[in-house]
């Protein structure tokens, strides 16, 4: 690692680069090893820089936006974290209601900007913590929408180049777009219906208020730990199989929502992956169902 950041120094890398920064600080489960090392690029070029120099000294990588839909589970992790910076934080509102969207945006900020100047399409993502760039990658949502029914276009940085993709060429599921490896999600463009402010705040509030009432959200979590199997909910899986209020050291499966599992009290993430286990473990038993994680848990 000192050679990569030797190398960053002196080619004048402009953004954060930290050193053994615990990732417990950047994911809301508030758990995690430290990452050898953190990079913040500031604008395309410096990404383009540190992907490069990373890739010629063969280090390992991590993308991560907000860290709401992530764990790292190990001790360490011995490769860089990248996170995008205040460049990639912008939004362009064009005539013909397109947004151009940066991938660092906090997806909760763009939906108050929506409302603020009278556009519809994202209330389906009121209360969805994290970035737009995660949000992409997750196609996050819920059964009222997901950003793939939105995107238009997503700007994807991959080796030395940047370019736009179409719908078309992406390929969005349930949760999940797939990228070629090494690559990052930089913007997207999405084409929002103008409307009156009051009725996108009315829809939004009405989506949250839902979630209030649903979701564990004065707790750390990392959302829903596992993804719905066809057909079914994974957490009226697991409330049926009897896991509600389970717990393993600092973890427990969340009362209120059963797919949540949530931070009681200084967990530590050995404690979430024996939870998880216990949690699949007691759902196949009672259902021959395997769940499978939504959450990226990385290492461990
Ligand atoms: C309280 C709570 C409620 C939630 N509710 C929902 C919900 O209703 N629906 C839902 O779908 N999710 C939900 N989530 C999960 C999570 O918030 C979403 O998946 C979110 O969109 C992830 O964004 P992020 O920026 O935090 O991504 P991160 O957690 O940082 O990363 C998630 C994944 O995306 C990758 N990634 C991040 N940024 C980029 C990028 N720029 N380019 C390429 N890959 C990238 C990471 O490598 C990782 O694999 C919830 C989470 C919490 C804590």
């Amino acid at each position: 690692m000192r050679a990569v950041l030797d190398q960053l120094r002196s080619s004048r890398f402009e953004g954060l680069l930290a050193e053994k920064e615990p990732m417990s600080r950047h994911c809301s489960l508030k758990v995690g090893g430290a990452a050898a090392l953190l990079a913040v690029p500031e604008d395309m070029d410096g990404l383009l820089m540190l992907l490069g120099t990373l890739r010629d000294n063969d280090v390992p990588w991590l993308i991560i936006g907000g860290g709401t839909n992530v764990m790292f589970a190990g001790d360490e992790y011995g490769g860089c974290v990248v996170r995008l910076g205040e460049g990639f934080s912008s939004t362009v509102v064009r005539k013909n209601g397109e947004w151009e969207i940066g991938a660092a945006c906090v997806t909760a900020k763009v939906l108050a900007a929506a409302v603020r100047k009278g556009f519809s399409g994202l209330q389906f993502a009121a209360g969805i913590p994290g970035t737009v760039g995660g949000a992409v990658r997750m196609n996050a949502g819920t059964h009222e929408g997901d950003f793939s029914g939105i995107c238009s276009e997503v700007q994807i940085a991959e080796k030395d180049q940047v370019q736009w993709v179409g719908r078309e060429n992406l390929e969005f599921s349930y949760r999940k777009l797939k990228l070629p490896s090494g690559s990052v999600i930089t913007g997207i463009r999405v084409v929002l219906t103008p409307e009156d402010p009051r009725l996108v705040a009315n829809e939004m509030e009405r989506v949250q208020e839902k979630r209030n009432k649903t979701q564990p959200l004065g707790v750390p979590s990392a959302g829903c730990w596992f993804l719905n199997p066809e057909g079914d909910s994974a957490g009226r899986l697991i409330d049926a199989a009897g896991m509600k209020g389970e717990r393993i050291g600092g973890a427990e499966v969340s009362d209120i929502h059963a797919n949540f599992l949530v931070n009681r009290s200084e967990a530590k993430p050995e404690d979430f992956l024996a939870l998880a286990a216990c949690v699949k473990n007691a759902v196949y038993e009672r259902f021959g169902v395997d769940l499978e994680e939504e959450v990226q848990v990385v290492g461990g």
